[in-house]
């Protein structure tokens, strides 16, 4: 059979194209994200997919309208621009001011020669005007999401097309043919980016369970164990100041001894707040990580010994003034802190590593509740 065979109705190929296109940015911003999440720097998720999305939607229908673009034709790709307004405006929620839209809008008609038409006048405002609705149904959480969807999809569709229809003479079969194409598309991209993105939400929270301390809210030690190796590296490479001050809470098994194991609970979440607001506010870049059952860990990217040690003393200082109100009782805890920058002679995370717990645990020995820096 040779390919000439390969009678294809467009419905077909158009519902490929447009599952292809979500596809493909889903399988790029998957690789993004990796990409950025192995780098270990701080991203925003959302930012990422904003952008790509957007910039794979419109790069798709900018180059399809290209093929046909001043012609009798103009008007083959209406509903993939209609599908991309849906696609970006409902599914990324992407928040673009009404004049930028209108100015693509604009830009779409010069590209098609179609700025003196008052139709297109028309058809370019209701098109703004159903980003607006769009976006507007997005971010609402109504009942009954799908029929919502589908009707202001449908009723902006068709009133979009009836501009189409009269500008371009076309006839009410060609109408309605378009109009049943749409509503097929549009259903099935609701069902496919829903389907997807229960996938991303999954990994999402894989991701947040594997690095994240589910009782202190703080990121755990594989988190930790992944930022230390990439600092490491980055400080060596660039030849960078690296800190780290280490703390482990004092004698906190007699919390747990006698208020109880919930209290202790109760202590390690508060010490955890209370550390990871303070240095937030000192600067927002640096994390703490809960590294062990009540020591805690925090890398300091950049600092040398006499920028670190006002991070320690005020993780030391908001911690001494903490009170903990629990079962009647106002329970109090110190802690003990060791700090080191990195050195020449490290060859590896764990020499620098070994050195902030020895000063740790000459803090311990020398009667807690003290920081040694060296
Ligand atoms: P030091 O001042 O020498 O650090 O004494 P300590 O009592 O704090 O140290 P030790 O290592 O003897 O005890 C730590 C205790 O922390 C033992 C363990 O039961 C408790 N612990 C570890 N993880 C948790 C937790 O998630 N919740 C509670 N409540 N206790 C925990
Ligand atoms: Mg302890
Ligand atoms: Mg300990």
């Amino acid at each position: 059979m040779s390919w000439t065979m390969w009678l294809v109705p467009p419905i077909i190929t158009s519902i490929f194209f447009v599952l292809g296109i979500i596809t493909l940015y889903w399988s790029i911003f998957t690789w993004v994200t990796a990409k950025v999440e192995s780098s270990s720097k701080p991203y925003n998720l959302k930012r990422v997919q904003v952008l790509l999305g957007t910039t794979c939607a419109v790069v798709s229908v900018f180059a399809l309208q290209l093929i046909v673009r001043d012609t009798h034709l103009s008007w083959t790709f209406t509903n993939f621009q209609l599908l991309l307004l849906i696609f970006v405006a409902y599914f990324l929620q992407l928040k673009i001011p009404n004049w930028l839209i209108l100015l693509a809008g604009v830009g779409f008609m010069l590209m098609n020669g179609n700025v003196t038409a008052i139709l297109s006048w028309g058809y370019t405002f209701l098109f703004v005007f159903f980003y607006m609705i769009s976006y507007q149904q997005s971010t609402h959480l109504w009942r009954a999401p799908y029929t919502r969807y589908i009707t202001v999809a449908l009723g902006f569709g068709m009133a979009l097309w009836l501009f189409v229809k009269f500008r371009f003479h076309l006839p009410w079969g060609t109408y309605w043919i378009e109009i049943a194409d749409y509503a097929v598309l549009a259903s099935l991209m609701y069902g496919y980016f829903r389907i997807q993105d229960k996938d991303r939400r999954i990994k999402d929270r894989l991701f947040q369970s594997a690095n994240w301390d589910a009782l202190t809210h703080v990121q755990n030690y594989a988190a930790y164990d992944h930022a230390i190796g990439y600092h490491f590296h980055q400080s060596v490479a660039h030849k960078k100041n690296l800190a780290m001050v280490m703390f482990d809470i004092d004698h906190f098994k007699r919390v747990n001894d006698t208020y109880g194991h919930l209290a202790g609970d109760e202590v390690l979440k508060q010490v955890a707040s209370t550390v990871a607001s303070t240095i937030k506010s000192i600067n927002p870049e640096i994390i703490l990580y809960r590294t062990g059952g009540e020591e805690f860990n925090i890398l300091l990217p950049g600092y040398d010994i006499n920028r670190s040690r006002p991070v320690a003393e005020a993780a030391f200082d908001a911690v001494k003034a903490l009170k903990i109100p629990y079962n009647e009782e106002i329970l109090q805890v110190t802690i003990s802190v060791g700090v080191s920058v990195l050195h020449e002679g490290d060859h590896n995370p764990l020499d620098f590593y070994k050195r902030v717990d020895a000063n740790l645990y000459h803090s311990k020995k020398n009667g807690r509740q003290q920081i040694t820096i060296g």
